[in-house]
């Protein structure tokens, strides 16, 4: 049996320490909330040269999925990346390449560097930055202005836009061809070029 004093002793030594490891808990709990209460980065064209090479993993920014082909009957990443490096756009302009079977498998589905780093692509016009800055690069090898893609690469490609879309939170009207990308200066103008190529629907 305690006595009063012991009580009173006892009762003060467990207030000092919950006084202690209160705030401590408490403080810990919240920790998660300050972080997540910090300013989201806008991704403008006034901080423009503090993100546009610079876009972390876990960049969300992404607004469009940009659908092109190769216009070549063969391609790889690894050829791409060579040819778009001797034409001045810093390696491969897309973050993703889809294979043919000719250069790499059938449906084989690469990212690319840029894809990795999460930084801008260079896969279409300048009059179009806004989807090079903010627009998902897909390539499929092949001339669909010719040929139809493989049942592999459509089924590849069906797949990838579906993960992107939940991922990454793209809407399906900012989905596109290369050819119905709009120039950035509301002229209504479209980019000139017959990509990704009439053989493939891109309504599909
Ligand atoms: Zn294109």
């Amino acid at each position: 049996m305690f006595t009063r004093i012991e009580y009173d002793r006892y009762m003060k030594s467990k207030r000092l320490l919950l006084s202690i490891l209160l705030p401590v808990y408490v403080y810990t709990l919240a920790l998660p909330n300050f972080s997540h209460g910090a300013e989201p980065i806008v991704y403008s064209w006034d901080n423009y040269d503090n993100w546009y090479y610079k876009k972390s993993v876990s960049y969300k920014g992404w607004k469009y999925i940009v659908i092109h082909h190769s216009a070549t009957s063969a391609g790889s990443v690894k050829a791409f990346h060579k040819f778009h490096t001797q034409q001045g756009y810093g390696g491969i302009a897309y973050h993703f390449v889809i294979g043919n079977g000719n250069g790499m498998k059938d449906g084989e589905v690469k990212e690319t560097f840029r894809w990795e780093q999460q930084i801008s692509g260079t896969h279409v016009s300048v009059n179009s930055w806004e989807y090079n800055v903010f627009g998902i690069g897909i390539c499929l090898v092949g001339n669909l202005e010719k040929s139809p893609p493989t049942k592999s690469q459509i089924t590849a490609l069906n797949n990838l836009i579906a993960r992107l879309k939940t991922t990454q939170n793209i809407r399906s009207q900012n989905i596109l061809g290369h050819r119905h990308v709009k120039y950035d200066d509301a002229s209504d103008k479209k980019e000139q070029t017959v990509c990704p190529g009439k053989k493939l629907d891109i309504d599909k």
